[in-house]
């Protein structure tokens, strides 16, 4: 048995141009409510039956819900005896509550694919599942760091030490626990709060909690600029056109010679430099309705240049770069592998022909089937012709840029029909060129 928790107890003081004297759940947006949103998104999954943890004006809360038979859902509202912090009401609840419960805040906009959640969570069988993604601010996020399995390893909150590289994954404030492992805890503040206490005494405690990673919308509109903001994201599409539950498009991207200059192989972060302009053009591509996906190829693993960590500080490198400018990828492939045999510091059970280094479709076709992407309306920009090789086999449309390698690396045949300058103008061939977009805005 499965339920959803929702903690509406908020008052919404900074809500309350809009509110009046409403508690936050009931902020109106798109012809709703923010929690009329979240009850209609739980009535398209599979789950019946919620548990509303309500404080501030209960009462209007319970009257909005009814039983949720307006939903098709079993709705039951608990009014907490007296604020406990988010964290504090699921506890104090504990007992009302069923042994598996998704927790969601009562202040967001999402659309996820909770099915998919909840199975994520029934494969990995572990104390706790944490939806986490890139955003736009990790500086002034909680970040999720997770190992090679996802894994959570530690939670570092904010604020982050100066000038620190950080691998931009955040805690999206969607999870789902087991009650029995949130009541054997021990050791918690007051007021507990989930990012900052509970999970970091889960795992100090030898909890197992995975970060279930997702390039779904989820965003708090807990103020009249988030709300207004979350509001139009609702009535463009791009809400519903993210989530998991249907497929979306998606723009894939070589690494060295797309994204950061072509230097060789990199082995080092410093040695990661971004080309002018990618950060705000990757930007674009975070405000369209296209996924971001980095395909690339590291044979620095199997050749022991560097090791599995070393590539995640890399990365945690080209992350930073990226957030400076507000910038995301919603996921990065890389092959470690290489075929050919018989160096001095190799790592021998890397080198072999896998199915997954470019112009191989392994990499493509895992993030097609983990991020659902319609491939027939993708595109991949590199510049390589073994990127325009890997686009044809997968069936994407193909730009060839003329930084990094420019094409002229002569490794396969065919010519590419659309070339762009750099990533900026081949963006502008798939988004329309910037001062559309501006105006679109
Ligand atoms: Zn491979």
């Amino acid at each position: 048995m499965m339920q959803v928790v929702i903690l509406a107890g908020g008052m919404g003081t900074r809500l309350r141009e809009i509110t009046g004297d409403l508690p936050k759940p009931l902020a109106p947006i798109a012809g709703s409510t923010l929690l009329g949103r979240q009850l209609d998104l739980i009535a398209a999954s599979s789950l019946t039956d919620v548990v509303i943890l309500s404080g501030y004006r209960a009462d209007l809360i319970a009257d909005y819900c009814g039983d949720g038979s307006k939903w098709g859902l079993s709705v039951r509202c608990i009014a907490e005896a007296q604020p406990r912090g988010t964290a504090g009401a699921v506890l104090d609840a504990l007992d009302a509550l069923q042994d598996t419960f998704i927790v969601m805040y009562g202040d967001v906009v999402l659309d996820v694919d909770l099915d998919r959640l909840v199975d994520a969570h029934r494969t990995h069988a572990t104390s706790g599942t944490i939806l986490v993604h890139p955003n736009d601010h990790p500086f002034d996020s909680d970040i999720v760091e997770v190992d090679a399995e996802g894994m959570v390893t530690r939670i570092r909150g904010y604020p982050h030490p100066e000038g620190e590289d950080l691998p931009n994954l955040v805690n999206a404030g969607l999870y789902v626990l087991e009650r029995r492992g949130l009541a054997e805890l021990t050791g918690l503040p007051p007021k507990p709060d989930f990012g900052k206490h509970v999970f970091a005494a889960m795992l100090d405690q030898g909890a197992s909690l995975y970060g279930y990673r997702s390039p779904e919308y989820i965003k708090d509109a807990g103020t009249p600029e988030r709300l207004a903001k979350t509001g139009r994201d609702i009535a463009s599409g791009k809400v519903s056109a993210l989530s998991l539950r249907s497929k979306a498009p998606a723009i894939f991207l070589d690494r060295d010679g797309v994204l950061n200059r072509e230097v060789g192989l990199i082995s080092r972060p410093e040695n990661l430099e971004l080309y002018p302009g990618v950060g705000e053009t990757v930007a674009r591509i975070n405000r369209s309705t296209f996924r971001s996906v980095v395909v690339t190829n590291q044979p620095v693993i199997a050749r022991g240049d560097c090791t599995v960590e070393e590539l995640g500080r890399i990365h945690a490198r080209l992350d930073t770069l990226l957030a400076r400018d507000h910038a995301y990828v919603d996921a990065l492939y890389y092959c470690p592998h290489h075929p050919d045999k018989g160096f001095p510091g190799e790592v021998a059970h890397l080198k072999f022909e896998c199915d997954c280094r470019k112009p191989a479709t392994g990499l493509v076709l895992q993030a097609a089937e983990e991020l659902q992407i319609d491939l027939g309306r993708s595109w991949l920009i590199g510049d390589t012709t073994t990127d325009m090789e890997l686009a044809r086999r997968c069936g994407l449309q193909f730009i060839l840029v003329e930084t990094g390698h420019g094409g002229r690396d002569g490794r396969f045949p065919g010519a590419s029909t659309l070339t762009a300058r750099d990533l900026s103008e081949a963006v502008d061939i798939i988004l329309g060129p910037r001062a559309a977009e501006a105006r679109a805005n």
